[in-house]
């Protein structure tokens, strides 16, 4: 089954430390954009069957449910599309009211994402987010009123100036908005982000390694105590309701992907689509090619892949259906690099499983660079 993903690169406001293939919003340039979208996805060959659609972004909810339902429409005139497919709408709690979500569930969505990032003004403030804390708790009750029984929160932890009590405040809050499904991410500050300068200028700092680790250990404690269970390194749901788009990345899955800078893999090859907005419009119109980087994809990058990903997972790795799937036994050929790490209680080898224990997580890259 292949995953779906529609790009949508409008924001009605840049955060200070994003770094996503994003701009600002405008309405003539966003009719221009979806109808190209749906061009794009009329010219695509034979689709094949899929069970999930994912819009992301930027902030796929300014498009309005029409446009939504129509680019669903689309996909539904390519694509065999499974009854009970999952399709998910990334959300910023700004962008709606109840209404307007009942009106994506009717279009099709049956899956929201909310773009939260933390329950406290000051942080959102610090991090140029436009939505309060107040907000994006109702947005949440406006989605359950709207019928969404699949809802999901992202939080980001290792805030600036942020303290472990200060984010432990933010899971209480989290759970007590009552997510279906969280994600949780570090931020990550790349280098010319807007948010360093500010960092600077007011003596904002981020906590030591030894906190970011307390944070991350703690918080998961206390979702799991709420009924969200880890299945990834970044991610809790509640039984059966995993995200499983974002589990074909995990799992060597194939998906297509359509819009500005969207990658897809198929059939071991991976391609990615021209960038820029604009340019991408140009291309779609003239007809001509959106693909600007095309890579089949040798065995071994596979096979990298395969456990990069795989590991992510509580799960962990399958060594004998990897051997199955890429004739190599992965024990005997990275084993000795890995050993220490099932010293340090770090790994885990039950049967043909690897799996990361939760201290482990904390050391994934550390560990992942075995396989490289
Ligand atoms: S809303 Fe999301 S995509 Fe848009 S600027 Fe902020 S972080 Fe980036």
């Amino acid at each position: 089954m292949l995953g779906l993903y529609l790009h949508i690169p409008f924001c009605s406001h840049i955060c200070n430390y994003c770094n996503f293939n994003r701009g600002l919003f405008d309405a003539g340039l966003k009719a221009r954009y979806v109808a190209a979208l749906e061009t794009e996805i009329r010219r695509a060959g034979d689709g094949g069957a899929a069970d999930t659609i994912f819009f992301g972004g930027g902030t796929p909810s300014l498009l309005a449910p029409d446009e939504i339902g129509s680019v669903i429409q689309s996909l539904r005139d390519r694509v065999a599309l499974t009854a009970g497919a999952e399709i998910t709408l990334e959300t910023n709690p700004e962008t709606v009211d109840r209404e307007k979500l009942e009106r994506f569930r009717e279009a099709g969505v049956n899956r929201i994402s909310f773009g939260v990032q933390s329950f406290q003004d000051a942080e959102l403030k610090r991090l140029g987010r436009i939505h309060s804390a107040d907000r994006a708790r109702a947005a949440v009750r406006e989605a359950r009123a709207a019928g969404f029984d699949n809802v999901s929160l992202d939080l980001m932890m290792w805030l600036p100036g942020q303290s472990v009590d200060g984010w432990l405040g933010n899971v209480d809050a989290l759970v007590e908005a009552g997510p279906d499904h969280a994600s949780l991410y570090l931020l990550e500050l790349y280098p010319n982000a807007p948010l360093k300068e500010d960092m600077a200028r007011a003596g904002w700092s981020l906590a030591p390694d030894e906190e970011a680790a307390e944070m991350y250990l703690r918080a998961m404690e206390r979702l799991e105590r709420a009924g969200l269970e880890q299945y990834e390194i970044s991610n809790v749901a509640r039984p059966g309701l995993a995200s499983r788009h974002n589990l074909k990345y995990w799992t060597d899955g194939e998906w297509l992907a359509f819009g500005c800078g969207a990658h897809s893999t198929r059939g071991g090859v991976r391609w990615k689509n021209v960038s820029a907005t604009g340019d991408y419009i140009d291309r779609v119109t003239a007809g001509l090619s959106l693909v600007t980087e095309r890579r089949e994809l040798s065995a071994s990058e596979r096979l990298e892949d395969a456990l990069f990903t795989g590991l992510r997972l509580v799960a962990g790795l399958d060594l004998e259906a990897i051997d199955r799937q890429y004739g190599t036994d992965v024990w005997k050929r990275f084993g000795p690099a890995l050993a220490p790490f099932l010293t340090e209680k770090w790994l885990i080898l039950e049967g043909s499983r690897l799996r990361l224990t939760r201290d482990g997580m904390l050391m994934a890259n550390e560990i992942m660079a075995v396989f490289v």
